[in-house]
């Protein structure tokens, strides 16, 4: 059953991919495939801008545009390329700044000879007249080296906005490269990271955090409903949801395809519990409905589980326990919060 809609549902993708090709009289590269089966399937939401931007304006992607938007949105080296493009500026940039600097330290020195002549000369001038020829030499000479400091100074001021806007695109970069951009919540490389801290921390200061991991239930029928794009729209609710109701220093993630991780440090299992409870009620109590069409699509639900850090744990290990609680949730009828406490291997034996 799941092979088969996942047959049809690539299917429309694949075949919408193919149109768009010959629509635009494209080369029926990979590559070319691979950027209208992305397209079509709605998930690489840059990449569908970028193009629908191209499409209003001009009515057909291009071979070059389409390499272009290939390179910034799918190419694997996305991020690499961009690192490598803001590294070369910079050094041209600080080039430049070395160049403009040498030619103000030579145009100061010559102008510190001239004066050490010029010293040399008044001694020896008697003569009034001469003493004016000089003065009128040593004031030209006076004008051009200030000319020539307020041009490096504007050269400098140059310089200094160039590298601020060098600065800001590697904010920008930054950024990206931990940000989810379907739902803005932090990405599965920002939640590997922020784990392995606290994990790291915790040991040190004996702080703890708890773990929540949730997933959409029964979502795969959702999206085989009302199609993956409003399955995507879904996934940004839930992500409001959860960032709605967690706080300052609390890390949301998106986990994986339509699951999120939180990790909230220095909380223990009540409070933790306290929070997956809001998250889960949030979510049911929308009621959702299809902007284009004002179809009722009924409501969704998460399920999600808990762990709590412990001393000897590893990054495997926390994530084990959350993901077992939570499978435990799904066994349990789904729309609800489990932790690791409810775990089998965590119940009292009855056994005296
Ligand atoms: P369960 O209650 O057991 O979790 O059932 P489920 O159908 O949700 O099962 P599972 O969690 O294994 O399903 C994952 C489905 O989520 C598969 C796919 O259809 C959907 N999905 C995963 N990533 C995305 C995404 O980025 N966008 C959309 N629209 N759907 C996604
Ligand atoms: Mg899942
Ligand atoms: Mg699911």
């Amino acid at each position: 059953m799941s092979d088969e809609d996942d047959h049809k549902r690539t299917i429309v993708y694949a075949e919408s991919a193919l149109a768009y090709i010959k629509r635009n009289v494209l080369p029926a590269y990979p590559r070319s495939y691979e950027f209208w089966y992305t397209y079509c399937a709605g998930y690489n939401h840059g990449l569908n801008r970028a193009i629908n931007d191209v499409l209003k304006q001009k009515g057909r992607v291009s071979t070059e545009e389409m390499q272009s938007i290939y390179g910034r949105f799918l190419s694997p080296n996305k991020l690499g390329d961009q690192l490598d493009e803001v590294g070369d500026k910079v050094s041209r940039e600080v080039e430049d700044l070395v160049d403009a600097l040498k030619m103000g330290a030579d145009a100061t020195s010559d102008y510190g000879t001239l004066l050490e002549r010029a010293g040399e000369k008044l001694k020896k001038l008697k003569d009034p007249e001469n003493l004016e020829v000089f003065v009128t030499h040593l004031m030209k000479s006076t004008h051009s080296a200030v000319a020539s400091n307020r041009k490096l100074e504007s050269q400098l001021l140059e310089s200094k906005r160039q590298i601020e806007n060098l600065q800001s695109s590697l904010e920008t970069i930054r950024y990206e490269s931990l940000t989810d951009e379907l739902t803005t919540l932090n990405n599965r490389k920002h939640f590997d990271t922020s784990i392995g801290r606290l994990i790291a921390n915790a040991a040190e200061s004996k702080r703890g955090f708890a773990l929540l991991l949730t997933d959409i239930d029964h979502f795969k029928k959702f999206n085989d409903t009302w199609g993956h794009q409003t399955g995507d729209q879904v996934l940004r609710l839930v992500a409001l949801a959860v960032k709605q109701n967690v706080k300052n220093g609390d890390v949301p993630c998106r986990y994986g395809g339509e699951e999120f991780a939180i990790l909230l440090p220095q909380t223990g299992l009540q409070e933790a519990v306290e929070v997956a409870e809001l998250i889960r009620n949030s979510v049911m109590s929308k009621e959702l409905v299809k902007r284009s069409t004002g179809e009722n699509l009924g409501r969704i639900t998460i399920s999600i589980g808990i762990s709590i850090f412990r001393p000897d744990d590893t990054t495997h290990s926390i994530i084990g326990r959350a993901d077992e609680a939570l499978y435990a949730a799904k066994a349990a009828g789904r729309n609800a919060v489990k932790t690791e406490s409810d775990l089998p291997s965590n119940q009292a034996s009855d056994v005296a």
